[in-house]
């Protein structure tokens, strides 16, 4: 697509980082854009974007992960693996220049956490994005890919339900 190509980072602890970068999805989709959302961390079916992805044309949504909570004090092996097996994805993506936009949702906390080498992961999307928009999710982003990024957002949480007792809602949050 036409000016794609930018790289983009929404991090911060409030809520909105997934949404706003699917919301930009759902804009770029409606001009015809193709766009692959890689879930890191992520196994499970039921994320409303996820069965989304079966109605809208050029929509593509991969989950790489387990179902549980990753250990990022001490991540298990497993969980190590399967965060290099979604960046091994979205290389290949970026180098085959398949996709007019390619989300990478919480690539932030994979970098964070030092799940991956921080600065091979910038250097390589600085290189290699081409004429494919990338947006990374998750807070925590560091300072390598805040620098590297040409837009950066933070959502800050000012107040959420969450702390009322309103835990995830389908179509909401989840
Ligand atoms: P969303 O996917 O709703 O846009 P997000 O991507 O900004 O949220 P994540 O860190 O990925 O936030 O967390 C996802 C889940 O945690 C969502 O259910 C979201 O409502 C919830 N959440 C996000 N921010 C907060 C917060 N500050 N306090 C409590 N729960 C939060
Ligand atoms: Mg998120």
């Amino acid at each position: 697509m036409k000016g794609y190509g930018l790289l983009q980072v929404y991090t911060g602890n409030g809520k909105g980082k997934t949404t706003a970068a699917l919301g930009v999805a759902l804009r770029a989709c409606g001009h015809g854009a193709k766009t692959l959302v890689l879930q890191f961390m992520k196994d499970d079916p039921g994320y409303g974007e996820y069965k989304a992805a079966g109605y809208l044309p050029g929509f593509e949504v991969r989950q790489i992960g387990r179902d549980c909570f990753v250990d990022f004090a001490n991540p298990d092996p497993i969980d190590l693996a399967m965060v290099q097996d979604g960046w091994e994805i979205a290389k290949r993506a970026l180098l085959e220049q398949k996709y007019d936009l390619l989300i990478l949702d919480e690539l932030n906390i994979a970098l964070a956490h030092n799940m991956l080498p921080v600065e091979e992961v910038v250097r390589f999307l600085k290189d290699n994005k081409g004429r494919t928009e990338v947006i990374a999710t998750g807070r925590y982003a560091p300072a390598p890919l805040i620098e590297a990024a040409d837009l950066v957002t933070e959502m800050q949480e000012v107040k959420h339900y969450f702390f009322a007792g309103i835990h995830s809602r389908d179509g909401i949050d989840h």
